[in-house]
């Protein structure tokens, strides 16, 4: 028999299935991702639709079933995080976020930490911090938390802080003495890929990264995402 459990979740994606049904990705507080088979969801009658939305943080009992879906049973909306919602440059943000966290959190493994970081972007994200730095920052904090911290202070070889080179498969920096092939990474992008780790999320907003460093650091960001994390 399935189990029934409560859990609070954050929705990041939603898909429509059969007729009226809809499966529904939640990052869970206790057991990490989920995935979430509503029945009737597209009902008009449904009444947890709301609950269900994306980027809402929701408490959902459901029962849990070892083979195939888990089956939600009910769900009430704890935050819907209006002011993400309202403005578009937010709401693209908020999205960004459930999308990276909707591919990088493992499913059913029983650790809060990805429910908390990215409970407290979107909190910051809903109380205005500048969005565009807090991404940057969301990304880089994922993957740390999830074991894939860049080496960022110097050579991941040799600590060395001249001629960097970034180096994704060996997990950071690398400077051309240790066999850094790249090109130099500038201490500025470095730097402030540090910030992006280290920095209070009240504190992010100070950030001013001009757009042709975010730009650097997404590509960045994104290679070492390739070479690290399993696909
Ligand atoms: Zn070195």
């Amino acid at each position: 028999m399935a189990e029934l459990a409560r859990d609070r979740g954050l929705v990041l994606f939603t898909q429509d299935q059969a007729e009226t049904d809809r499966l529904v990705s939640v990052l869970s507080e206790a057991r990490g991702q989920l995935e979430i088979l509503v029945k009737g969801a597209r009902r008009l009658e449904c009444p947890w639709g709301a609950a269900l939305d994306i980027l809402n943080l929701s408490e959902i009992i459901y029962y849990r079933r070892r083979l195939g879906l888990h089956l939600l049973r009910e769900a009430s909306v704890l935050q819907a995080f209006p002011a993400i919602k309202k403005d578009l440059a937010r709401l693209e943000i908020g999205l960004a976020v459930a999308c990276w966290a909707r591919d990088l959190v493992p499913r059913e493994i029983p650790d809060p930490r990805p429910f908390r970081l990215t409970l407290s972007f979107l909190w910051a994200l809903e109380g205005g911090a500048e969005p565009v730095v807090l991404l940057r920052a969301y990304r880089l904090r994922l993957l740390s938390l999830l074991g894939y911290r860049p080496v960022l202070h110097g050579c991941l070889s040799c600590g060395a802080k001249g001629e960097l080179t970034w180096s994704p498969e060996r997990g950071g920096l690398l400077c051309r003495s240790c066999g850094g092939t790249g090109e130099e990474v500038p201490p500025r992008i470095w730097r402030a890929m540090e910030a992006l780790l280290r920095l209070p999320l009240v504190a992010l907003s100070r950030l001013r990264l001009p757009e042709r460093d975010l730009v650097l650091i997404d590509a960045l960001t994104q290679e070492f995402r390739t070479a690290q994390v399993a696909r």
